[in-house]
């Protein structure tokens, strides 16, 4: 930072530190409210596209323009999408009185909001000038149950790769145990602790790296860790979180 700052980017930085409190917060944040008991609630398009927190090119050399603006534009919008259509799907079928495709349709929206929730929270993990070890109060965490970051990295690294096919490698907070916890999560929905809070998290779906890195994922995953992740954002996403 060179002291020079200008209103755009002390605007952009508030609202950027405002959008990773919401989501911090979790999906509830942005539910309305609910309706009044006996009452069909009139929901529409509950989920909305956020817009990409930076340029297209601004996380170059190591994720290029091409890649960022197809998995925003492209798969981001398409979770939201899916999102909106399964929940306009489940009131239509309790209009008409319909169950015979009702578990498809919340599998439907375990997956899509799942990866609204998840994409909304890497673009907040990354950061032009991202990178290296956390200095905040997660740092501290990570290096307390870890016992340091290169041994917390080597194994988010281990657990995140590991992922068959597609899915993330997501840092939560369990709050039940208290700790933290690194889940190899499937697709968008699959693999978690019921109840934690995402607070760091790295997809390794093929779309988010293959332009770039082609088959190596482990390649794009040290690069990530090295020049990309926002340890401030995590450290807002946890003090949302965590009291
Ligand atoms: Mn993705």
């Amino acid at each position: 930072m060179d002291g020079s700052l200008t209103r755009r980017d002390v605007l952009r930085r508030a609202s950027l530190a405002a959008g990773v409190a919401a989501a911090g917060a979790m999906a509830s944040a942005q539910t309305p409210d609910p309706p009044a008991a006996g009452s069909e609630p009139m929901v529409v398009s509950p989920y909305t596209l956020p817009p990409l927190p930076y340029a297209y090119d601004a996380l170059e050399p190591y994720l290029g323009a091409r890649t960022l603006e197809l998995h925003h534009d492209t798969h981001h919008a398409g979770y939201v999408r899916g999102a909106n259509e399964a929940v306009s799907n489940l009131v239509e079928a309790r209009r008409t009185g319909s169950t015979s495709m009702a578990g498809e349709y919340a599998a439907k929206l375990a997956f899509h909001a799942s990866g609204h929730v998840l994409h909304t929270l890497y673009w907040e993990n990354m950061a032009p000038d991202g990178g290296g070890a956390p200095q905040g109060r997660v740092g501290g965490m990570i290096r307390r149950q870890f016992g340091s970051y290169d041994a917390f990295v080597k194994q988010f690294k281990a657990i995140g790769t590991s992922v068959e096919g597609s899915g993330w490698g997501v840092l939560a907070y369990e709050p039940r145990g208290g700790l933290l916890v690194i889940a190899p999560v499937k697709n968008h929905e699959n693999v978690v602790v019921m109840g934690m809070e995402p607070l760091l998290v790295v997809d390794v779906w093929e779309h988010a790296y293959y332009l770039d890195y082609q088959s190596d994922r482990g390649k794009y995953f040290d690069v990530w860790m090295e020049h990309l992740v926002s340890w401030p954002a995590v450290d807002q996403r946890l003090a949302a979180v965590v009291r």
